[in-house]
């Protein structure tokens, strides 16, 4: 089977304190083993969290660099992550695309991040207009392809599905809706990749997720866990974490 996962993805949110407090009520909290937990701070909190933080929650960055150290003004690299205990990295978040990261550039800084060491929630997901249209599953798979163009370790790849009508927006997809992708995401797995890496690869649904809709969610057969915003900010978080428990 596959192990329940759930990421925290803090966005640009947060403050020493709040970061502080964020970190307190995780280690305080009972977390079941039977998920893989992972936290995505804002990178200047990265390494505070990454040294105060229970060694059973991961953390990730919010996205990678492909490049290493030199005369990079404002940059942060691959290794620094590495250096400083971070071994995941999100990549391909529409908020990042809506500024004009495109499906091969995603691709690319996702083969980067694990030739060094990182493992990856990479992101894909529809606009409003373009369920509307009925091309979802176009649309998810191209951004999908392009990582799996170049993806080589599915071990350390989690495919987040983020609808991006239902991020931010209370709008979650309908449990219905999410495994309808879900599904139609791993027969392509399946039949492009392997049927092996389509049976172990991480399928997480993120989008206005929130404990009460996290358990119906997560009882579907091809959700393996989510990818959270707004609600990892809050004590909720560990409920969603425990949802499958
Ligand atoms: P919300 O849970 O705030 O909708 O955000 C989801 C998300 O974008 C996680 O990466």
């Amino acid at each position: 089977g596959r192990k329940f996962f759930v990421g925290g993805n803090w966005k640009c949110n947060g403050s020493v304190s709040k970061v502080d407090e964020l970190v307190g009520v995780l280690n305080a909290s009972n977390i079941t083993s039977n998920t893989e937990v992972v936290v995505a701070p804002p990178s200047v909190y990265l390494h505070g969290v990454s040294q105060k933080l229970r060694g059973d929650v991961k953390v990730s960055a919010q996205d990678c660099w492909t490049g290493g150290n030199g005369a990079y003004t404002g940059e942060t690299s691959a290794d620094m992550l590495k250096d400083m205990g971070v071994g995941w990295c999100i990549i391909g978040h529409s908020e990042r695309r809506q500024k004009g990261e495109t499906n091969e550039e995603c691709a690319v800084k996702a083969a980067y991040a694990q030739e060094h060491g990182l493992s990856v929630m990479g992101c894909i997901g529809e606009s409003k207009e373009e369920r509307e249209s009925g091309s979802t599953m176009d649309v998810v798979i191209g951004q999908l392809k392009a990582y799996a163009a170049s993806v080589k370790d599915w071990d350390k790849f989690v495919i987040a599905y983020e609808p991006v009508w239902a991020i931010g927006t209370g709008l979650t997809a309908s449990p219905e809706q999410a495994q309808e992708v879900h599904e139609g995401l791993r027969k392509w797995v399946a039949e492009n990749v392997s049927a092996s890496v389509a049976d172990k690869v991480r399928i997480i649904y993120g989008g206005s997720v929130n404990a009460g809709s996290a358990p119906t969610l997560g009882s579907k057969p091809d959700i393996d866990g989510f990818l959270v915003g707004g609600a990892s900010l809050k004590p909720e978080f560990v409920e969603i974490v425990n949802a499958k428990d």
